[in-house]
């Protein structure tokens, strides 16, 4: 298989940054997006993590000035959980749960109390409201260790413009597939309109035209993990609330729900199981936690789960037409970068002449990377005790951990030590050993070795979390970040993320 042209199906996040990382790193290429008017986009998809800049301005070098003036984006540096016993708790890509102080004999999750509300300096900021501490010239002090929250169609409005400005064609027409030897021999319009191509690229959405329909590869289901397959999605236009450097996510009833800070528009969308609550009980509860909404609330459903394989054949999946799992550490555009990118370097390697090892290995990585996912999220709903309604008795039940299993049992057996990490977690984990110990430290999961701090260690600690909070309390809020930098009128230098 020579590839010399791409057909991708879809113009969503998926499509968009498939075309867009491809042009980028084989500029020789054709690619062509497909798109359907009729059928549009999820049009959700708000939250991130570091891997969203990491790819687009380190591993495809592209100027955050025209992203940040298209999808206004907001800072997002951790989630804050309303979860577990604790009132809540932070997760921050700051790796605040394995760091060590160099005054203390072992990383900072054996200090972090039960009745603590911070365990770092990203914490502490996140616990007070502010986003980056205060440099002494009165500006941010940026650093790379963030994410963004993005409102959807911004989002594609830039990837669009930014593909189409590096040479990516995009159709607008309903189409659909005719079989060939290959697997796909072309996408065929309303009119008759045959598009043919060496690669097709599926990401037409949870339709999975190509990939699940088309090739009828099979749909391995992770819902003996994750019991969830709706979501309630609506929101209000922000008034005088203070926009959260976090992603908030706050334990229901049946599920969870999520709350994302846009600069204008506050975002709320209810998870939750058909098996324990009806679309209509999970509206109300919806809305009695959030009366200030003010669109028409939409269901979404989905299902959790992955294709058996990413790649067969002339087609390669990409975003929701190959996998899926619910935004709880909203994961999904972090998995299409890796898939784009992993795609974009095979082709590299290959010489555009993909090898079947190759594609093996392909479909290997980036079908782990999903399981790795679905592992992480089980041992969320595994160790949660808010709530005692039925849906959270099922699942600290009956969720199956899988892969996280031997990661819990060290952690019961020897306390948040870090040295399992290496050995237990798949390369392509993105969470690392702290998205574990942030899960079970979070939510006080009990263990066997419990570590009593000498008086010595227990003052320097304090002395730590009070020298957080004096810190926290000088830093910046969001507002303060985007005034301050707008003041300058100097988008371009909001965030070199490298630095
Ligand atoms: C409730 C919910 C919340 C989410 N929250 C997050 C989050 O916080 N963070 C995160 O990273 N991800 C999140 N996601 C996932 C995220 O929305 C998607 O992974 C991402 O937007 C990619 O979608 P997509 O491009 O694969 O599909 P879509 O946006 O559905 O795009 C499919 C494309 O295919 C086209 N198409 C389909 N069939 C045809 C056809 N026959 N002919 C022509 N064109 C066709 C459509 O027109 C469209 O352009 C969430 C998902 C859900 C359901």
């Amino acid at each position: 298989m020579k590839v010399r042209d791409v057909l991708v199906l879809g113009a969503g996040s998926a499509g968009l940054m498939a075309a867009l990382t491809l042009k980028r790193r084989l500029p020789h290429l054709s690619v062509r997006v497909v798109r359907s008017p009729e059928i549009g986009v999820i049009g959700v998809g708000e939250g991130t993590t570091p891997s969203f800049p990491q790819h687009f301005f380190d591993y495809l070098k592209l100027k955050p000035q025209s992203f940040y003036e298209l999808a206004e984006p907001t800072w997002k540096l951790g989630i804050r959980f309303l979860w577990g016993p604790r009132d809540q708790y932070h997760y921050t890509f700051s790796y605040e749960y394995q760091n060590r102080q160099s005054d203390l004999p072992r990383n900072n999750g054996y200090f972090y109390g039960p009745d603590e509300a911070w365990i770092g300096p990203y914490s502490a900021l996140l616990r007070h409201n502010k986003a980056f501490p205060r440099r002494a010239d009165g500006m941010p002090h940026f650093h790379n260790r963030h994410a963004f929250h993005i409102e959807n169609l911004k989002l594609v409005r830039w990837l669009e413009t930014t593909s189409r400005a590096l040479g990516v064609e995009i159709l607008d027409a309903t189409v659909t597939a005719e079989a060939g030897p290959e697997g796909i021999a072309a996408l065929v319009t309303a009119e008759g309109t045959r598009l043919t191509a060496d690669l097709y690229l599926d990401a037409s959405g949870f339709r999975s035209e190509l990939l699940g329909k088309t090739l009828g590869v099979p749909f391995i289901s992770y819902a003996d993990s994750l019991f969830c397959d709706r979501a309630v999605i609506a929101g209000w236009p922000r008034t005088s609330e203070p926009i959260l450097a976090c992603t908030e996510v706050e334990t229901m009833d049946a599920g969870w729900c999520w709350r994302i800070e846009h600069e204008h528009f506050i975002n709320r969308g209810y998870v939750y199981s058909s098996a324990f609550i009806s679309d209509e009980d999970a509206l109300a509860e919806f809305l009695r936690k959030n009366p200030q909404v003010t669109n028409t609330p939409r269901v979404v459903r989905y299902r959790s789960g992955r294709y058996e394989r990413n790649w067969k054949g002339n087609v390669v999946g990409i975003g929701n037409a190959v996998g899926f799992v619910e935004p709880l550490e909203a994961t999904a555009l972090q998995v299409i970068c890796v898939e784009c990118s992993t795609l974009a370097d095979s082709l590299i390697d290959s010489l555009c002449d993909p090898t079947p090892s190759l594609i093996e290995l392909y479909n290997r990585f980036n079908t782990q990377a999903w399981d790795d996912i679905r592992d992480f999220l089980s041992v969320h709903y595994k160790f949660n005790t808010r709530l005692e309604t039925p849906f959270w008795k099922a699942c600290r039940a009956d969720t199956k951990l899988h892969g996280a299993e031997p990661l819990v049992r060290f952690y019961q057996e020897n306390g948040p030590s870090i040295v399992a990490g290496v050995q237990l977690l798949h390369s392509s984990n993105s969470f690392g050993m702290d998205g574990y110990l942030a899960m079970l430290v979070g939510q006080n999961v009990p263990h066997d070795r419990p570590y009593v701090p000498t008086a010595e260690e227990a003052r320097r600690w304090r002395d730590h979390t009070v020298k957080w909070d004096a810190e926290a309390r000088r830093g910046m809020t969001v507002r303060e970040c985007l005034d301050a930098l707008r003041g300058r009128g100097r988008p371009a230098a909001w965030i070199a993320p490298s630095t």
